[in-house]
């Protein structure tokens, strides 16, 4: 039997990255991308790839151009085959009050949290649609559930990719296509394990303090989530398990949004 493929966008790093993992350990063949086109990307792609005894490409394309978001399906179909999986994950931060929001900056997220998603399931369709099945599941936030200031643009984002999600599952609802999203509170990627050290001296705080009552202040169960928990919440989306959740969130919070 041929493999599955499943496309992770932003996937040389954080929540993409691990979910390519998850993907690649479940079997799937993986088209990993990034903006970047380094050594250092395609090793990653060649180091996935013999650990899970799967194939792996790493596909350049910028998330903020349509034209490269359409262009990565295409390329990910041409080396493998098929589309069975897309992974919508790419995304940035910038926290500013909305009257002193850069426009470049709300222009940027808008268009690599929100556009690209529909950019490449457009593109990703045709080839699910082929096939008789698929599985699009979009990376949004407890932040699409909830606001928080000074993060207009992003939380408009991940709000609109749910309403994303809703519609791709309805009209895709017959054809063994389900659309759903991941909802993650704080999950402890590089990225945010980054912001620790400046947000102890800010605050005048050890690590533990920092973490548990400013950065995890919201998240009920005072962890973060991990990128091995929201992979394996990819893995069982795209699982058959998993056939009649379409058109819904997960949210991996740790309580978060309950409140
Ligand atoms: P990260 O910075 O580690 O990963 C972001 C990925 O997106 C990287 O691989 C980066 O190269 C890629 N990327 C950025 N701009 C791109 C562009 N123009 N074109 C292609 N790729 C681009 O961050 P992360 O924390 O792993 O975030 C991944 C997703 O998870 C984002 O959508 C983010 O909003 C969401 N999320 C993260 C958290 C968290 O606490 N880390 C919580 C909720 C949601």
């Amino acid at each position: 039997m041929t493999k599955k493929t499943a496309v992770v966008t932003g996937s040389n790093s954080g929540i993409g990255l691990g979910s390519a993992h998850a993907l690649a350990a479940a079997g799937y063949n993986v088209a990993i991308n990034s903006f970047t086109d380094g050594a250092e990307d395609h090793a990653l792609a060649k180091e996935i790839a013999e650990k899970h005894e799967v194939d792996v490409v790493y596909i350049k394309a910028d998330m903020s151009n349509g034209g490269e978001c359409r262009a990565l399906i295409e390329k990910a179909a041409d080396i493998f085959g098929s589309v069975d999986v897309l992974v919508n994950n790419a995304g940035i931060q910038f926290v500013a009050p909305v009257d002193e929001f850069p426009v470049e900056k709300w222009d940027a997220i808008i268009a690599i949290n929100l556009t690209s998603a529909f950019h490449t399931t457009a593109a990703a369709l045709p080839h699910m649609k082929k096939s008789g099945r698929g599985r699009i599941i979009n990376i949004a936030s407890a932040h699409g559930l909830r606001a928080s200031p000074f993060k207009s643009a992003y939380v408009s984002a991940k709000h609109g990719i749910l309403g994303l999600t809703k519609t791709v599952a309805l009209e895709v609802a017959e054809k063994h296509i389900t659309c759903n999203a991941i909802c993650p509170g704080y999950v402890l990627t590089p990225l945010v394990e980054a912001q620790i050290p400046d947000q102890m001296k800010a605050h005048n705080m050890d690590r533990d303090t920092v973490v548990r009552e400013v950065m995890l202040d919201k998240q009920a169960t005072k962890e973060f989530a991990t990128v091995d928990q929201i992979g394996a919440t990819v893995v069982f989306l795209a699982s058959d398990a998993a056939a009649q959740i379409t058109g819904t969130s997960i949210s991996v919070d740790g309580g978060w949004t309950a409140a």
